[in-house]
Order: structure tokens, then C-alpha cells, then sequence
């Protein structure tokens, strides 16, 4: 038997022994002593220093004569460190990682609640966790518009009394088409007729009552979810900009490179991505952000040749898929289109603006035959055409292939708990790699020294796991400085609580924190939902 083994039946008789006590009213001092004595003992013998170094401290405090009674709540916020340890291991029973990692790919569709009720957004999160959704919470309509456009998540579920604004409103700020991708369900407890109409006629998928049915919701979720999926299946067309979608660029893309294989027949991929795109968002509100799309795509309509396809690629990149055409034949084709799109006026906020984009274009050859690899190369182009500035077209060349443009991404845990920040640091260096992200891990015991220590760098992204109860300063003060200076464009905050504590989630989210995640947690679901958010708030595309 190996020290893992040992380890667990080392957590295993503490967890029967908080299973035994919470039967009876009260222990003694003295067993608690004697307890906290063979755990002292077995840990220190196999290596599980932390645990030993806590049951030292506390022995510190006991008198194992003393035949002085404890109450349950007395000795478990006594032996809280301990048994968070406990949770925490058998939450991550090693071999059980493992079967997580493989279940990211199912957890890929994200539903958003938007609610500033915690107790129900509690209760809420953890039934659909629970069934391996990934769910995010936005707590004031602001953010929840933004979560919607950023992840676009398969289902919302939006309430209809908001601290800054109402559901209706945000139902309204959305374009009606939208609503098809996403599912908007107001779950509400103002269930007036009135109120069931306006959201029906605003496009809301559905109207349901609070209090809800944890069997009901699940069924609804799947129903959806299910009818969501059809739904793509049957269609090509973007509704937004009326052009084709990502599915129908890939058949295309496909076709073509069968051909390519049978007779040579050169052709070209074009990506363009419309640059800051966030920023007119933000400063214009979303609605404009979509005339803007919609104007770009009719630009490219129009001045395309009649034998190009182009296609809506997902958010703000498009892609035009050239037939017969080198790279270097396409480049003053897409150049007159920067020339083009540059000087077009749009309005936002009563005033003209105006933006552009750019591109990376690349042809097919004996080398990049694999449309995988030539999508690649192009997206690389691109990358290296947003870095030089902007507004400009680079075409391939192999010597690009050394530039990185993978997101860089540093995921730190500000942990007190030495076996939480090990089990995390562990996971992620065991990770598969990942072809849009590189993970670094850093951890800090303490949240002072976080602060303290130079984490920023730029041109990396953060997610940060914040536990909330820390020596010299708690999480939400942590939280407090991290947003005098970075916003969650660059870091992502998710706050690690206690049940017990989550009434302070909701300071938490008034404070900018992104997330929440209950302790104990499972590193395989926890680090499937940062690789998901990442993937989707980080990565360009
Ligand atoms: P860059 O120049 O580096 O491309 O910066 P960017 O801001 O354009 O790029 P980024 O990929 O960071 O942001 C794209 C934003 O596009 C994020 C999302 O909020 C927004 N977006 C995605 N889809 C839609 C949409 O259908 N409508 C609107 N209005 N915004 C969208
Ligand atoms: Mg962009
Ligand atoms: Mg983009």
C-alpha cells in the first residue's frame, strides 16, 4: 500500500469520527484531544505535514485531562481547518480527477443567471453544477448584458427586478435575433398577466414562477437544451448579418480542400476581425455594436466577387473563403476592402464614428493542406497584423509560425490552505495542452503577500481563485484592490467560499467579482469552468 492509500484512510477515520460525534450532543474535551493526538500521529508519520502541523496547533490549545463537555457547534468551528481539509480531500479523491477531465468537453454550453437574489442564485447554481452545466451569475443587468454578448451562453435565465435596471429592459437592449442562439427565461416571482405578456412580446423564450421545482428546472434545462441543438443543426445562415455561419464555412472549407487534393485548385482564406470591437460596445451600447456588424458585413457583400464565400466566423470575425486565388491575388482585393471600411460613418451616442479591421489571409499548398493547419496559419497572420498596430492585412509566411499567439494565462489561488493550492498547482501541470491557452499556476498563502508580490504582467491573463476567509486580510479587501486596477477584460475574479458563507457573495459581485465557487470544491469542475470562461472572454474569435 502507498503513502495515497494511507492518506486516505487517514481522511476517512476523520470523517467518521465527525460522522460519530454529530450524532451525540456533546463530546468531551479530552476525546477531542485524544483524537486530534492520532491524527497528529499517523499524518506525521506519512507525510501529511499540513494536517499535523493543524492538529499540533490545536492540541496547543487543549487539555487532554479535561472532562469538559463541547457542543457540536462548538467543536466543529473549533476543528473548522480540519475539516475543510477533510471536505476538500474527499471532494478530489486523486483517481477521481481524472474522470473530470474529461467531462470539460460536456460542459461547454454555459447558462447565465441574472439575479441579485443569492440565496435563490445559490440554489440555482447548484442544482444545474450539480448535472455538469457551467453556470455564471451576473448580479446586476450591466454585467449580465455584457456576459451575454461575451460568452453567449445557451440559456439565461433573467429576472425581472434588477439593482440598476429591470429584465425588460435588458430583454429590450438585445436584437431580437439573439434571442433565437440564446434562450432568455425570465424566472420571476412577479407573475402578473401583464408581466407575462410584455417578456412574451419582448422575446423571452419562456415565463416562470418563482418558487421553482429542482425536477421541473432540470427537465426544462435538457428540453432546451436539446431543442437549442436542433436548431443549429437545421440552419447556415447567421441571423444577424445574413451571411453564412461557422457551420457552413466549414463544409466549405472542406469542399474545397478536397478539391484542392483532386486537382490543385488553389484558394484563399481571408479572416478579418473588426478591431476594439469591445470598445464601441462599451461606448455605444450593444445594439450599435450590431449595426456595426451588420454594416460590415453588407460592405463585403456588396464589393465581394461573386464567386467568394463569406461567412460570419462567431462574434466579430468573419471569414471570406476565396475560389481560384492565390494569397497574393487576394491581398488588394481585401486591401480595397480596409480602404473601404475605414472611411465608413457610423452613429452611435449622436455622433459619427468610424472603425476598421484587419486581416490575416493565407492560400492553400502541399504544406498546408489540412484545413485545420491553413485556418491556423491565417489566424496566426491575423494575430500578427492586430499586434503591428491594426488596421492591416498580413499574409502568411512560415517564419510566423514561431510567433506564439496563444492567450497566456496565469490561474493564482490565494489559499491558505496548503493542500488546496498543491491539489490545484498539480492539476493544471497535468493538464492535456491546449491548443488556445498556455496555463501557468502561481499560489499565495497569504493575500497580503499576493498583493504585494509583482503578479501583473502585461500580456497575460488572470484568472484568480481568492479564497474569502485569510490571515491579515480577508477576500473581499483583496477583491477591493485588484479592481482599483484591473478590470475583469484582464482578470478574472472568482471568490472560493464556505457554504456558511455565501450571504457575502453577493458583496462579493458588488465588489467586481466575476465568480464564486463553493468550498470544497472539485478541482476537475473548477478548472473545466476557468478553462471555459478563458476560452471565451480571452481568446480572440
Ligand atoms: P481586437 O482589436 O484585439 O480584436 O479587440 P476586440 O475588442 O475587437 O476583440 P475581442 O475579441 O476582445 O472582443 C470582441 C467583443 O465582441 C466581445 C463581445 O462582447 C463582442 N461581441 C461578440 N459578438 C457580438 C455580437 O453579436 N454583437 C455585439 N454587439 N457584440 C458582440
Ligand atoms: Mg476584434
Ligand atoms: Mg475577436
Amino acid at each position: 500500500m502507498d503513502l495515497e492509500k494511507y492518506g486516505n484512510l487517514v481522511y476517512q477515520r476523520i470523517r467518521e469520527n465527525f460522522q460519530t460525534w454529530s450524532e451525540t450532543d456533546s463530546v468531551t474535551e479530552k476525546d477531542i484531544y485524544f483524537f486530534l493526538q492520532k491524527i497528529k500521529g499517523t499524518a506525521g508519520a506519512i507525510g501529511l505535514t499540513e494536517l499535523m502541523t493543524i492538529a499540533t496547533k490545536k492540541l496547543a490549545k487543549l487539555d487532554g485531562d479535561s472532562e469538559q463537555l463541547w457542543s457540536k457547534k462548538q467543536w466543529s468551528a473549533f476543528l473548522g481547518p480540519l475539516m475543510e481539509m477533510q471536505s476538500f480531500h474527499d471532494k478530489n479523491n486523486l483517481s477521481e480527477i481524472e474522470k473530470w477531465t474529461n467531462k470539460e468537453s460536456m460542459m461547454k454550453e454555459f447558462i447565465l443567471i441574472i439575479d441579485d437574489d443569492i440565496v435563490f442564485i445559490a440554489y440555482l447554481k447548484n442544482i444545474l453544477e450539480a448535472k455538469g452545466y457551467s453556470v455564471i451569475v451576473a448580479h446586476n443587468g450591466k454585467r449580465g448584458l455584457e456576459l451575454i454578448y461575451e460568452l453567449q451562453p445557451a440559456i439565461v435565465f433573467l429576472d425581472i427586478m434588477l439593482p440598476d435596471t429591470d429584465g425588460f429592459s435588458i430583454l429590450n437592449n438585445i436584437e431580437s435575433i439573439k434571442k433565437d442562439r440564446t434562450f432568455i427565461t425570465i424566472i420571476s416571482s412577479f407573475n402578473e398577466r401583464e408581466n407575462k405578456v410584455r417578456a412574451y412580446e419582448l422575446g423571452a423564450m419562456d415565463f416562470i414562477s418563482k418558487p421553482i421545482d429542482k425536477d421541473i428546472l432540470i427537465a426544462y434545462v435538457e428540453n432546451r437544451l436539446a431543442y437549442r441543438k436542433e436548431l443549429e443543426y437545421a440552419v447556415l445562415m447567421d441571423e444577424l448579418t445574413q451571411v453564412y455561419n461557422r457551420k457552413f464555412l466549414e463544409s466549405q472549407l472542406h469542399t474545397l480542400t478536397e478539391e484542392y487534393k483532386n486537382n490543385k485548385d488553389v484558394f484563399t482564406v481571408a479572416v478579418m476581425d473588426l478591431d476594439f470591437f469591445k470598445q464601441i460596445n462599451d461606448t455605444h451600447g450593444h445594439l450599435i455594436g450590431d449595426e456595426v456588424l451588420k454594416g460590415f458585413a453588407q460592405l463585403v457583400m456588396d464589393m465581394k466577387r461573386s464567386q467568394d464565400i463569406f461567412c460570419r466566423y462567431g462574434g466579430e470575425e468573419f471569414v471570406l473563403l476565396m475560389p481560384n486565388t492565390t494569397k497574393e491575388e487576394a491581398h488588394p482585393i481585401i486591401e480595397k476592402l480596409r480602404q473601404l471600411f475605414e472611411k465608413k460613418m457610423f452613429i452611435g451616442s449622436g455622433k459619427f464614428f468610424r472603425t476598421t479591421f484587419s486581416s490575416g489571409i493565407m492560400d492553400i499548398n502541399d504544406e498546408y493542406t489540412h484545413e485545420k493547419k491553413l485556418f491556423e496559419a491565417a489566424d496566426k497572420a491575423l494575430y500578427v497584423a492586430k499586434e503591428a498596430g491594426r488596421n492591416r492585412i498580413v499574409l502568411f509566411n512560415p517564419t510566423l509560425e514561431t510567433v506564439k499567439n496563444k492567450v497566456k494565462l496565469r490561474v493564482i489561488v490565494v489559499d491558505d490552505v496548503n493542500l488546496i493550492r498543491q491539489i490545484i498547482i498539480r492539476h493544471f501541470a497535468e493538464l492535456p495542452k491546449n491548443d488556445l491557452i498556455d496555463i501557468e499556476v502561481l499560489a499565495f498563502d497569504d493575500g497580503l503577500k499576493f498583493l504585494k508580490a509583482d503578479w501583473f504582467e502585461p500580456g497575460y491573463k488572470y484568472v484568480i481563485l481568492l479564497d474569502w476567509m485569510l490571515p491579515n486580510m480577508n477576500g473581499i479587501d483583496i477583491l477591493k484592490e485588484i479592481r482599483k486596477k484591473y478590470s475583469s477584460k484582464d482578470v478574472i475574479v472568482s471568490m472560493l467560499t464556505g457554504r456558511t458563507g455565501e450571504e457575502y457573495v453577493l458583496e462579493a459581485f458588488r465588489n467586481g467579482a466575476d465568480d464564486y465557487i463553493l468550498k470544497p470544491f472539485q478541482i476537475g469542475e473548477v478548472s473545466a469552468r476557468i478553462l471555459n470562461l478563458a476560452e471565451r472572454i480571452f481568446t480572440k474569435g
